[in-house]
């Protein structure tokens, strides 16, 4: 277990810190509150034990602001030990109201002192397998059971999230339709499982295309998902125009070019896709209108031949 010891007056410091070293446990100080509240965010510890007053930022402040870092974090809490001169009632109910966990009075008997450190050492370690945990299922509930992208709920998310940032920065978004071409003849003509196989093959396609496109500075944050059935979507937050009308090329291109044979895709003889786009800048209003516009151009692209992207 890794302790944060929080604590102004170095012998104290010093005699809480030699006797957490006996007890096996690693140990960093923090002198002052601001000190500690940086030192948490660069390296969050275990555990966090807070002496209350200090100069420069006190307990209470560094609390409340670890607290708030936390919240910018997914399934971060660390518990928070107030340090306190004695342990009277009114300690404690500042403790907990402040944002802490539990208090321990400086003076805190040995055998105390590290019982209470082995419990929560205890509820660090499940609180560790517990985020891990917490992070395999959201990844495993995040994505497409069949080609791993993004699935709808999650494209969904993290489709507003990213609209309500680009409208609040004033920026620009677009968004890709993409709808495989004849697949319905597909599925007929070489079976549904092999069906699934090229939906596969195709989500690998747009997904190297986004990253490509991220990976040379076109786009920023871009990600592609299953829209659901044969259709996907490619999200662009920050998109130029340039870059958006580009990355729409190349989602058809890349598609084409992985030549799996269909022999009833039109002229093509391979699997093919239309793309469907629309850009706003700035981003404004509402993020649905936005997908209406991109469906509407994706109606166009079938209309004009397939094969193709047709851009508002
Ligand atoms: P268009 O070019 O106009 O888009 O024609 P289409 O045949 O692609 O369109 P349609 O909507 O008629 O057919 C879509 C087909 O996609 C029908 C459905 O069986 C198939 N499909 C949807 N989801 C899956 C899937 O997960 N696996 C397989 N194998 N097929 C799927
Ligand atoms: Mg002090
Ligand atoms: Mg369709
Ligand atoms: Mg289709």
């Amino acid at each position: 277990m890794k302790i944060l010891l929080v604590e102004d007056t170095r012998a104290v410091a010093a005699v809480m810190a030699a006797r957490l070293g006996t007890f096996g446990y690693e140990v960093r100080i923090a002198g002052n509150g601001q000190i500690a509240f940086d030192m948490y965010c660069e390296a969050p510890p275990d555990l966090v034990l807070m002496d209350i007053e200090m100069p420069v930022m006190n307990g209470f402040e560094a609390t409340n602001r670890i607290r708030a870092f936390e919240a910018t974090r997914k399934w971060a809490w660390t518990p928070i030990i107030f340090l306190t001169a004695s342990d009277t009632p009114e300690n404690l109910v500042t403790a907990i109201e402040a944002g802490g966990d539990d208090f321990l009075a400086k003076g805190i008997p040995e055998a105390v002192l590290q019982a209470k450190m082995t419990a929560l050492a205890r509820i660090a370690a499940l609180r560790q397998r517990l985020a891990v945990a917490n992070r395999k299922l959201e990844e495993m509930a995040s994505r497409d059971g069949l080609t791993g992208l993004r699935n709808r709920r999650y494209m969904d998310l993290d489709t507003d999230l990213a609209w309500v940032e680009a409208v609040r920065l004033g920026q620009p978004f677009a968004l890709l339709m993409l709808d495989v071409d004849n697949f319905k003849k597909y599925n007929d003509r070489y079976g549904h499982l092999s069906g699934d196989d090229c939906l596969c093959a195709i989500a690998a396609a747009l997904g190297a295309t986004v990253d490509a496109s991220n990976g040379a500075g076109q786009s920023a944050g871009a990600f592609a998902a299953r829209y659901g059935g044969e259709e996907f979507a490619v999200v662009i937050p920050g998109a130029s125009e340039a870059g958006y009308r580009a990355l729409a090329a190349r989602c058809v291109d890349a598609v084409r070019e992985l030549a799996i044979p269909h022999e009833l895709n039109a002229d093509w003889g391979v699997v093919t896709v239309s793309v469907g786009g629309a850009r706003s800048d700035p981003a404004s209003g509402a993020i649905l209108a936005l997908f209406r516009a991109a469906d509407e151009q994706l109606y166009r692209a079938k209309e004009n031949g397939r094969n193709r992207a047709e851009l508002g």
